[in-house]
């Protein structure tokens, strides 16, 4: 190849680095077109084939000292300052630090409801089955640096911003479980451009400032910082024609309806991560998480326990005599009424279990019912209720319920006293 031919041709321009770009940012730049125009990646598109096979060319000069040498000598000699635009570069900084959108936080409780495990960072498997994939799952934000290495690298791709949001559901739909639309309006990746930003036809070059990186070194004084390149705004890329239906920065607001699945037994606060449902990644980066805040409605009748969110609470009032003779009280539960043996000299307050009327886990796990008995004290009684009552009294005039207490009370003094 001649020096003439060299000159024809811009191999700068064709990496969109500038001039005096580093080795290291034409491997770059090299590497990002290679990739992006890959035959592999755009089977059948012959514009990216050129692209890919020109990028190859530019590189096998410029990635080799000695003739990058020649060339722009020849380029110098030749083009009589044609090509005197592209001086302006300032060497692009290495190492792209875009800062990660990391979710932090989170518990690790992922085996909450069994089947979910944690799996953080994992891209938008999307759909419905994948809707609870971990609860809790301690979604830690992980921005994908450059890697070394040809194949399937993708510099500077950052994972999108993860999303919260909340929704309020009713006691029963939180024990039994619910599926719910969710409609959200939030930012997704512009289906008209891909999420490139490029009205579609076009494609997005690399920015000369930078080189791609987005960012650019400054020194000042022995000392050199790391900016974002501010003619690209850090993305590396400059959309000459925008996508219209973003406006270039590739990313549309649109509502969408999600369908979110709540297991049976969800707590009130309690967050479902929805793997990849967040915010769109920017330059090919994974899509955030999006957590969903469910919040439960309390109920007239039932509650949760403290002690395990998986048995339920009830309250049931009875009378003396049926605290004193024993009785089959019926209650509600969640699904259908039970008949309840309340023993003979039981006390108020004291709480049988309704076994399996509880939670009912999809991993099989099943919470019970808790049913309190709580004497009904009346407000009034009949004149016979009263006569009766004062019978009870005079029957029972010998028996002191506080006996046992003041008796314990008088020896602890006693033992105070003799200290
Ligand atoms: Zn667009
Ligand atoms: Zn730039």
């Amino acid at each position: 190849m001649s020096a003439r031919d060299w000159v024809e041709k811009d191999y700068y321009r064709e990496l969109g680095v500038a001039k005096d770009a580093s080795a290291d940012d034409v491997k770059k730049a090299y590497r990002k077109i290679a990739r992006e125009n890959h035959p592999d990646a755009k089977p059948g598109d012959t514009k990216a084939e050129a692209r890919f096979k020109a990028a190859g060319e530019a590189y096998g000069v410029l990635s080799d000292p000695e003739k990058r040498q020649q060339y722009d000598e020849a380029r110098t000699m030749f083009s009589g300052g044609r090509f005197g635009g592209f001086g302006g570069g300032r060497g692009a900084g290495a190492g792209a630090g875009a800062g990660g959108t990391g979710f932090s936080g989170g518990f690790d409780v992922g085996d909450l409801f069994g089947g979910g495990g944690a799996r953080a960072g994992q891209p938008g498997a999307g759909g419905l089955g994948d809707l609870l994939g971990g609860l809790f799952g301690g979604g830690a934000g992980t921005t994908t640096g450059p890697t070394p290495g040809m194949g399937g690298t993708r510099p500077r791709e950052q994972r999108g911003a993860d999303v919260e949001t909340d929704v309020r559901i009713d006691f029963a739909e939180a024990v039994g479980g619910t599926t719910l639309p969710l409609r959200l309006a939030s930012p997704t990746r512009c289906t008209n451009c891909g999420g490139n930003g490029a009205k579609p036809g076009t494609s997005p070059r690399t920015c000369l400032t930078c080189g791609g990186a987005g960012v650019v070194s400054r020194s000042q004084g022995a000392f050199a910082f790391s900016e974002p390149c501010r003619d690209c705004s850090g993305t590396g890329s400059i959309v000459d024609e925008p996508c219209p239906e973003c406006g270039g920065d590739g990313v549309s607001t649109r509502s969408r309806t999600l369908t979110v699945r709540i297991p049976p037994g969800v707590d009130d606060g309690q967050r479902i991560r929805l793997a990849g449902q967040g915010q769109p990644g920017s330059r090919g980066g994974p899509p955030g998480d999006l957590f969903v805040v469910v919040h439960v409605n309390s109920d007239d009748l039932f509650g949760r326990s403290e002690r395990n969110a998986d048995d339920l609470t009830l309250t049931v009032p009875v009378t003396f005599p049926e605290l004193v003779d024993g009785t089959t009280i019926t209650v509600p539960t969640m699904d259908g009424k039970v008949s309840l043996k309340v023993p003979a000299g039981s006390s108020s307050g004291r709480t049988l279990r309704v076994r399996g009327r509880g939670v009912h886990r999809k991993d099989g796990r099943t919470g019970d019912l808790l049913v309190t008995v709580e004497l009904a004290v009346p407000s009034r009684l009949s004149s016979a209720a009263r006569q009766a009552l004062d019978a009870y009294v005079e029957a029972t005039a010998d028996h002191d319920p506080r006996a046992d207490l003041t008796r314990r009370a008088e020896a602890a003094a006693r033992r105070e006293t003799a200290s």
